[in-house]
């Protein structure tokens, strides 16, 4: 069968491979499941892969199929299966659990091993391909009623999260009954944010750069949250026009931020960091007034990675509570769809498209 494969470490290595077949024995105790793949979801992570920067190819290969967001249909199960049956659509959990005692609680989201072991990241294979076979603990049922929009499910557990963990982390105020919220970021992740925020009923300011109105910003107040480009309103501004926020869930990939949001953070709010910032930029921050500012107004800061199960079932609730709430916004999302495994170097280019929200392979038709 096809599968995309790269050579960690190699510079646009991605290829079309042929590899042999899974089958449900490579599980042992007949609790395999076999799973045809539908969708798959690319992102910044699969093209810095494809760019050599990281990944790592399972122990034995030289290869690494590439693709962590996945969604699929079982086709076959193994006969010690019950948590799932053929028909049922299914979204596979990216991260296996290490050693540390969080793997062993099924969290391996909170690892504190050195190496991660990843679906299509590092030295697990990925999912673009036509099928593989897991066992049920790592799987996720979808509702039939949500095939159209699972391809996002794996972002939307990323979010899922970190907004999960601000509200865990908030009942220490007993009583938090957050009102206003500010997402930095208007790509897919924070799209994902502003919509699960406001289907807990916040204020939502999303920020972003580019000027309205555009796909994005319009999607934005698609979902009664408001729009704001960073080329006409600062975000100190902001925060004294629709602020104090109580949450801010920051997105923007652009490191200086995280800590200009500590400054625009409420009293007893809390600052959810989930930007993945692989450079070495420097910045100069007023520290003893962020300090001080922390420090009299209780708040909190964080950063979340991942996501495990909770989160990928809290993210289905979600996904289906939006499509009851504003029909057809998640649709809206799934702006460049690549009709084909072997048209795999469009997706690398999509990737980089100015209006690209979600970038995904479309392996086999929705049943
Ligand atoms: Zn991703």
């Amino acid at each position: 069968m096809k599968a995309i494969t790269v050579t960690p470490r190699t510079s646009n290595s991605a290829r079309l491979r042929d590899i042999p077949q899974p089958t449900l024995d490579d599980v042992p105790g007949g609790r395999g499941v076999l799973v045809k793949v539908l969708r798959v979801g690319l992102d910044g992570t699969d093209k810095e892969i494809n760019a050599g920067e990281y990944g790592a190819p399972p122990p034995g290969s030289d290869f690494l199929i590439l693709g962590h967001e996945s969604f699929g249909v079982v086709e076959q199960v193994g006969p010690a299966v019950t948590e799932v049956a053929p028909g049922d659509h299914v979204v596979c959990m990216v991260r296996r659990p290490g050693d540390s005692i969080y793997d062993s609680i099924a969290m391996p989201d909170f690892t504190l091993d050195e190496t991660y072991h990843e679906h299509g990241i590092n030295l697990l294979h990925g999912f673009l391909t036509e099928a593989y076979v897991d066992e049920p603990r790592f799987l996720i049922r979808i509702p039939g009623e949500l095939r159209r929009v699972g391809v996002l499910m794996e972002p939307t557990s990323v979010i899922e999260k970190g907004i999960t963990q601000a509200f865990e982390i908030q009942r220490r105020m007993k009583v938090w009954r957050p009102e206003r919220a500010a997402v930095l970021g208007a790509g897919t992740i924070g799209l994902l944010a502003a919509m699960a925020l406001r289907l807990r009923g916040l204020d939502v300011s999303t920020f972003g750069l580019d000027e309205p109105p555009y796909l994005n910003s319009d999607l934005i107040e698609a979902l009664g949250a408001r729009y704001l480009s960073t080329k006409r309103v600062s975000l100190p501004d902001a925060s004294k026009e629709f602020g104090p926020f109580d949450l801010i869930f920051e997105a923007t990939g652009f490191s200086p931020l995280a800590f200009e949001a500590m400054g625009e953070l409420g009293k007893n709010g809390v600052l959810v960091l989930s930007s993945v910032t692989g450079g070495s930029r420097t910045t100069e921050v007023k520290s003893d007034a962020l300090n001080l500012g922390f420090v009299l107004g209780n708040k909190v800061m964080f950063g979340t990675v991942n996501a495990n199960r909770e989160h990928f079932e809290a993210g289905v609730r979600d996904l289906a509570t939006c499509q009851a709430h504003y029909p057809g916004w998640l649709e809206r999302l799934l702006t460049h769809p690549i009709h084909g495994l072997e048209k795999y170097e469009k997706a690398f280019e999509a990737l980089g498209e100015r209006g690209a929200i979600k970038v995904y392979v479309e392996v086999a038709p929705l049943e």
